[in-house]
Order: C-alpha cells, then sequence, then structure tokens
C-alpha cells in the first residue's frame, strides 16, 4: 500500500481516499497561493467562503438536494443530532399547529434497530419527551446473544396515529451492529404528512438517496465523509418555519442546537470547524467523480465477498443479522470461540489489516467498508478469511 498505509477496517473514524489525502497534503502549507493553510484562515475571508460555499454546492449536487432543503455543516457529532432534531421538530410551526388542534403534546416515533437508533431515543426521553417506541429489534439472534439481527414485519409497527405524532425517527445503518434498513421500508411505511428524520452517519454518500421522502437527515462526517468534527444536516426548509410560540420554545435550544441559526446564516453563525468542512468538500468532489451509482456498486461488491465467505461457511463464520438487513458499511460476525476471534484479530493485524474488533458492547469481529476502502481490502480480507478457515477449520 502506498505511503506504508495500512487496510484500515475501523468503523470510524476512518479511512479517506488516498487522493484527498494527497490533495490535503499538496496545499496543507499554502493552500492555492494565500500563503497559509486553511486550518489558519479567516473564516470569513473570501477564499474560505468560496471552500464552504462549493462544498455545499457540490454536495447539493452530488446528492440532488431539492431547493426546499437547507443543507448545514455544524458540530456536535451524530449525537448531537439526537437532541437538536427532536428540540427542532417540537419547535417548528407546523408541529406546533398540530399540538394546538390535538390539545395535548404530540408523541414521536422511534424505530430502535440498534445502540445507535436507541441512543435518539434516550435523548427524546432525557429532553422530557414521551417518545413511543414503533419497535425495538433486541432480540436472541441465530448465534445465541440477544441482540439486534432484523426488524418485526412492518404490519408488527407500532406508528403512532398522524395526527398524534411530531416525526418518525430511525437509524439506516447501525454502525455497532450492522444492521440496515432500506429507506423505502420506513418512508413508504410512515404516512407522508409525517417528516422523516434519519440518522446516516454511517451510509451517508454510499448510495443515491431520495432526499424528498426526509423531513430531516442527520450524519456525522467521520466514516463517509470526512474527518471528524463536523456533521451535516440536510433538512426541509419548512420545518424550520417557526410561530411566535415556537420562537418561545427555541429559547429553550441551545444556539449550538439550533437549525435555523446554522441555515440563516450560512453554517457559519460562528466559527466553523473549517478544516474539516475543507476536507468534506474535497471527499464529495472525490464522490462526484465517482457517482453515487457507481458508489453503490462498489458497496454492494465489497460487502458481498465478505458475506459470500460467511455463507459459504456459516459454522465457523457465523454472522447474525438476517440477510435482509445486513449492513453494506459494517460487517459482523462471530467465530466459534473467542479465542478464536482473538487469534482471527491478531493474525489480521500481522497482515497490516487493522481494526476489526467488533465494538466494545458486542464483541466478535467487525469489518467496516466505507466509501474509500477500495474493493481490494475486501479481496485482501476475504483471501485472508479463507486461509483462517483452511488452518483453523472444525
Ligand atoms: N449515529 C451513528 C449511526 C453512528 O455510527 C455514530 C457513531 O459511530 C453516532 C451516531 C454518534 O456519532 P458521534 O460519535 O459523532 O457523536
Amino acid at each position: 500500500l502506498p505511503y506504508g498505509r495500512v487496510w484500515n477496517f475501523s468503523a470510524g473514524p476512518s479511512v479517506l481516499p488516498v487522493s484527498v489525502l494527497e490533495e490535503v497534503q499538496r496545499d496543507l502549507l499554502n493552500y492555492k497561493g494565500t500563503g497559509m493553510s486553511v486550518m489558519e484562515m479567516s473564516h470569513r475571508s473570501k477564499t474560505y467562503d468560496d471552500i464552504i460555499e462549493g462544498a455545499e454546492a457540490t454536495l447539493r449536487r452530488v446528492l440532488k438536494v431539492p431547493d426546499n432543503y437547507a443543507v448545514i455543516f455544524l458540530q456536535g457529532g451524530g449525537t448531537g443530532g439526537f437532541a437538536a432534531s427532536y428540540l427542532n421538530l417540537f419547535a417548528c410551526k407546523a408541529v406546533r399547529d398540530k399540538q394546538r388542534k390535538l390539545g395535548r403534546q404530540l408523541s414521536c416515533d422511534y424505530l430502535v434497530t440498534g445502540s445507535w437508533s436507541k441512543g435518539g431515543l434516550k435523548e427524546a426521553q432525557r429532553l422530557g419527551g414521551r417518545p413511543n417506541v414503533v419497535l425495538d429489534g433486541v432480540r436472541a439472534t441465530k448465534t445465541g446473544a440477544v441482540s439486534y439481527h432484523s426488524l418485526p414485519p412492518v404490519s408488527e409497527w407500532k406508528l403512532g396515529k398522524p395526527e398524534e405524532t411530531a416525526f418518525v425517527y430511525y437509524c439506516e445503518n447501525e454502525t455497532i451492529h450492522g444492521v440496515e434498513t432500506p429507506s423505502s421500508l420506513v418512508v413508504d411505511a410512515v404516512d407522508p404528512s409525517v417528516p422523516v428524520i434519519c440518522d446516516m452517519s454511517s451510509n451517508m454518500l454510499s448510495r443515491p438517496v431520495d432526499i424528498k421522502r426526509f423531513g430531516a437527515i442527520i450524519a456525522g462526517a467521520q466514516k463517509n465523509m470526512g474527518p471528524a468534527g463536523v456533521s451535516l444536516v440536510i433538512v426541509r426548509k419548512d420545518l424550520l418555519e417557526r410561530d411566535e410560540a415556537g420562537v418561545e420554545a427555541v429559547r429553550s435550544i441551545p444556539s449550538v442546537l439550533d437549525w435555523l441559526y446554522y441555515a440563516s446564516a450560512g453554517s457559519m453563525p460562528h466559527t466553523p470547524p473549517t478544516f474539516a468542512i475543507y476536507v468534506c468538500s474535497l471527499v464529495f468532489k472525490w464522490a462526484e467523480e465517482q457517482g453515487l451509482e457507481a458508489l453503490e456498486r462498489l458497496r454492494q461488491a465489497r460487502s458481498g465477498l465478505v458475506y459470500d465467505m460467511i455463507d459459504a461457511h456459516p459454522e465457523f463464520y457465523r454472522g447474525p443479522v438476517d440477510r435482509y438487513y445486513r449492513s453494506r458499511m459494517n460487517v459482523v460476525f462471530n467465530l466459534p470461540t473467542k479465542e478464536l476471534e482473538a487469534q482471527f484479530i491478531a493474525e489480521a493485524a500481522k497482515r497490516s489489516m487493522i481494526q476489526l474488533k467488533g465494538h466494545r458492547s458486542v464483541g466478535g469481529v467487525r469489518i467496516s467498508l466505507y466509501n474509500a476502502m477500495p474493493l481490494e481490502g475486501a479481496q485482501v480480507f476475504v483471501e485472508f478469511m479463507k486461509e483462517f478457515y483452511e488452518a483453523n477449520r472444525l
């Protein structure tokens, strides 16, 4: 690998395209003749204006973001988005009008498909809401562990009544459990009058998305889009409209979680994470060159190689996630014993394949295959899986 790099299968912060890192390196000390690094540059300068506006414009083109959606770069990570989505939605005029009509507080719907959507739910509870759990996918898996590996059929989902529900929230790719829920399954099940809020932190930009089916999309950058420190919100503009009572409600939203505060100042009401946004802008250009359809084919191909190996030796490589919900970004599996798992991870490291340990809450093996991972990375990994199986089969 160039520059003595390793095969980095980290779940995040994760691998970036080498061509992007090279460009960053080239411009690190003197960005395009300005005599300074982007890190050292005023965010009020014309040069930086061009960077952040270019980032937004490119992202809009790549994702085909309709004009009636705002694109915001802000801080607070994916986790900041948990609280922000709840607070901003409950401050919006449409939700407050609906609440007035109902005569009591609206509920909000959460699909719990893994740790991250559970995090969103807990945040809503913490903020004093009474969220409704539409489904909780936790149950005993094929491997015996109680975990998330599937969703119940739509007919069993307990969606609230549209007139009583402020929004529906879900996480499309559960990074820890390797459960990915197709957007269409959720947006088709939800009444079109209810905005769908989606956490796409770990699969954003890995395939085309029909933005107009969503009220808001939140995503931390550090998996498919750039370095840690910046997160992205794409929100339908009418959900940022507020009446006087909404303005009053917003007094309880700290400015740094208030989407309107950012949307009305081009993401720069205060100092943005300048360097992280700059690196994202280069990744967006890279994604535009690749095309989202090609990136989708790549994610299917990369993860497909690993899943094929799991399916070829199911007694050895034990994939707990139901086929339909298998994540194309984070493939999780267990080996027959914890000792074999430790040996697998140690032997892979000797071949420069690192960060294979499952999340500390679930154990096992997890291989994260984000946008910047070439197909070759998955091929090298699968070759190793084959050899390890031959040497250690039961
Ligand atoms: N949502 C998802 C899907 C994630 O994978 C993560 C982190 O890995 C988060 C939210 C939390 O993001 P952050 O650590 O930026 O707060």
